[in-house]
């Protein structure tokens, strides 16, 4: 049970509702990806069709849910959601298909989970709007075609390459989510104190961004926490004192990095004496899954410089020297 986990936690998601922008003027950061979208979204609404099929990338809790909800909300058109694991059969993606209106948004959440023969029904429907199906079994079994309305397939995926390249090749529009700076991050704190109507200084909206491992899900994790510290510690304002005070009885130290962290990092040190190790074989050391690792907690790492990613394994950098106070090795010395 892991304080700073990117993905949501029971019961989290109704909490997260309260605060999830709507519109793409509340979206924070992601400039490259907001100015596109505009222009996406305002063509395709000025020709009155249906928004191109977006394919949306990047680690849990970065916002792609959200901006699925966004594009649906922009094109003012209903959103069906469902994700990869849960389409078993044909038949369950036909189900959903055949209840869409023209211009709606289908949300494949987890999309490089689709089975091979639901992937094989989305093709044909994402490029001419027809669902081949088959219905009945043995001789008297026979293939239907169904004309779909015009939609808009939003696919979200931890990462492009886990993609099937027919798939990928089939969507119009990919976009791919970056962790948040630290401005950002202050600014997604404020916006969600002030819905919470939580009462927090500039400075500790600051030291909770800073520990948020540039994760929106995570960011207003914390301030959820600190807030309760606050509450009961304090006089209930969340300044950097209350913050800093709250994150370390959690384990949550000042890089936002918590004890599988530290442990992944510790690991490459001591046993692998700085890298480069196969990600097999660190899965291994720490009794994580591989996914865990690639998904999960690497990609953080990576972004911030305290993990290299070489040919031949993962590397630790300096920085991760630095961060436990330990001396550097003779080859990092110069
Ligand atoms: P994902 O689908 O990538 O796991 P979500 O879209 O569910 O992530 O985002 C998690 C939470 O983070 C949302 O409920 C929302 O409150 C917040 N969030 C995500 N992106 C942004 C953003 N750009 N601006 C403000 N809040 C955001």
């Amino acid at each position: 049970d892991r304080l700073v986990a990117p993905t949501a936690k029971p019961r989290e998601e109704q909490q997260d509702r309260a605060v999830r922008p709507k519109r793409l003027a509340d979206y924070v950061g992601q400039p490259v990806v907001r100015e596109q979208m505009e222009i996406f979204i305002s063509a395709a609404k000025n020709r009155g069709e249906a928004l191109d099929h977006t394919l949306v990338f990047g680690p849990p809790g970065l916002g792609k849910t959200t901006l699925a909800n966004i594009i649906a909300a922009e094109m003012a058109v209903d959103l069906k959601t469902t994700s990869g694991p849960v389409l078993e059969k044909a038949g369950d993606l036909a189900a959903l298909m055949t209840n869409l209106e023209p211009g709606d948004v289908l949300f494949i959440d987890e999309i490089h989970r689709l089975s091979p023969v639901v992937e094989e029904v989305l093709y044909p429907a994402m490029e001419d709007y027809q669902l081949d199906i088959m219905i009945g079994e043995g001789p008297a079994a026979r293939s239907i075609k169904l004309e779909l309305p015009p939609f808009t397939l939003v696919g979200a995926t931890t990462r492009a390459g886990l993609l099937t390249s027919p798939l990928r090749d089939r969507f119009g529009i990919v976009q791919r989510l970056e962790f948040y700076n630290v401005a950002d991050l202050t600014q997604i704190v404020s916006r969600s104190a002030r819905l919470m109507e939580i009462d927090m200084d500039e400075a500790g909206a600051l030291e909770i961004a800073k520990r948020s491992r540039g994760t929106p899900r995570i960011a207003n994790r914390l301030l959820r926490r600190v807030r309760d510290f606050a509450e009961v510690k304090g006089d209930g304002i969340v300044t950097a004192v209350m913050a800093d005070r709250a994150l370390n009885m959690l384990n949550v130290d000042a890089s936002g990095f918590d004890h599988m962290d530290r442990r992944l990092l510790l690991a490459l040190i001591e046993k692998f004496a700085g890298g480069p190790v196969g990600v097999e074989s660190l899965a291994a050391a720490i009794s994580e899954e591989r996914d865990t690792i690639e998904d999960v907690l690497e990609p953080y790492l990576i972004q911030q410089g305290y993990i290299a990613r070489t040919p031949r394994g993962r590397v630790v950098t300096p920085h991760a020297y630095q961060h436990f106070g330990l001396a550097l090795p003779a080859r990092l010395q110069e």
